[in-house]
């Protein structure tokens, strides 16, 4: 068995690895795609010491530093299902799609989220070709461009406050008649000399030409016509959805499905942690996902020595 059983290799599963290995404690990995959603991410230009780099680079070195040690990785191994020990200090089960079960002494939930998409043409041809996911991220790609801004909830009209500084003009479309964010959001939104707002606007399609973003479609839905908006990027702000489907029952999770963990990382069961964009951790970046693994880490084998089972 494991001391200490990561699921998930993002950023915030490296970093939990690499802080657990350096402990001397027999570590394992478990990840469906080790290095995550940075696999996906072209330049990354906001990991602190790390001037520049590109998703691929970042995703190599973060397998490169946890290889340093001795940690069991098993890449490309999906979890189904968390079984808590049934007596303190017991071992923790995770069963695996491949039909195998891994134990633990302690476990470490780091499987990250998604961004939703909007599904419409152009979505998946342009990503990171102009359609966007992170305003922190990649806000500053598009200064003194025009964007768009999909999704008037508080992370939409958040992102559209936040663009307007920086790019030349922003367009926010909700589908639904009224922006749904909270209000000193929204009348701080509409003072905003450089943004415009269409609601009951159905987004269809995010056009483009050599390769790059160059415009996209809404309808408006009460009157039907349609309406092309040429701009050079668009913000998809309709949700960041947490990889947590498997552990339902099991761990206690948000409304919005998010992992309930303390400022210590402890979720309600005892001996499993979570760690990064799968928790109600305030902000979903790199260097707040691999801070947060390396802080469930060091829970972990608080936990551990204090149980007696190290
Ligand atoms: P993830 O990176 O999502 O990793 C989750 C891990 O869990 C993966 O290994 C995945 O395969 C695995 N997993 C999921 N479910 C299971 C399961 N059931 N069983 C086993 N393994 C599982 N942040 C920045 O700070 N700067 C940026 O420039 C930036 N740009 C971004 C650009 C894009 C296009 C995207 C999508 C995100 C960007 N982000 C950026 C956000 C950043 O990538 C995330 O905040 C960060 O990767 C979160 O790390 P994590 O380890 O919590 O989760």
């Amino acid at each position: 068995a494991f001391d200490v059983l990561i699921i998930g290799g993002g950023p915030a599963g490296a970093a939990a690895a690499v802080y657990a290995a350096r402990k001397g404690i027999r570590t394992g990995v478990a990840a469906e795609r080790f290095g995550g959603q940075v696999n996906d991410t072209l330049g990354i230009e906001n990991y602190i010491s790390v001037l520049e780099t590109d998703g691929p680079k970042f995703a190599a070195a973060l397998e490169a530093h946890t290889r340093a040690y001795d940690v069991d990785i098993m890449n490309l191994q999906r979890a189904e299902a968390l079984i808590p020990a049934t007596e303190p200090g017991g071992l923790i089960e995770v069963k695996l799609a491949n039909g195998g079960s891994l134990r633990s002494k302690s476990v470490i939930l780091s499987t990250g989220a998604r961004w939703r998409n909007v599904n419409v043409p152009g979505e998946a041809e342009y990503k990171n070709k102009g359609v966007a996911y992170c305003p922190h991220c990649d806000g500053p790609l598009f200064k003194g461009k025009r964007v768009s801004v999909i999704g008037g909830g508080n992370s939409g009209v958040e992102a559209a406050i936040d663009l307007a500084g920086v790019v030349q003009h922003v367009t926010l479309v909700e589908f639904a008649d009224q922006l749904k964010a909270d209000a000193v959001l929204v009348s701080k939104l509409k003072s905003l000399p450089n943004v415009t707002i269409h609601t009951n606007a159905q987004t269809t399609e995010i056009t483009g030409a050599d390769g790059k973003v160059n415009g996209m479609k809404f309808k408006d839905r009460a009157s039907g016509q349609e309406h092309l908006v040429p701009l050079e990027g668009v913000f998809v702000q309709i949700g960041l959805v947490p990889n947590t489907d498997w552990l339902k029952g099991t761990v206690e999770l948000s409304r919005f499905g998010e992992i309930e963990i303390d400022a210590k990382g402890h979720t309600n069961v005892p001996g499993v942690f979570a760690a990064g964009d799968c928790t109600t951790v305030p902000y979903k970046q790199i260097v707040i996902a691999a801070g947060a693994g390396a802080t469930a880490a060091l829970s972990a084998f608080d936990h551990l020595i204090r149980s007696g089972v190290t």
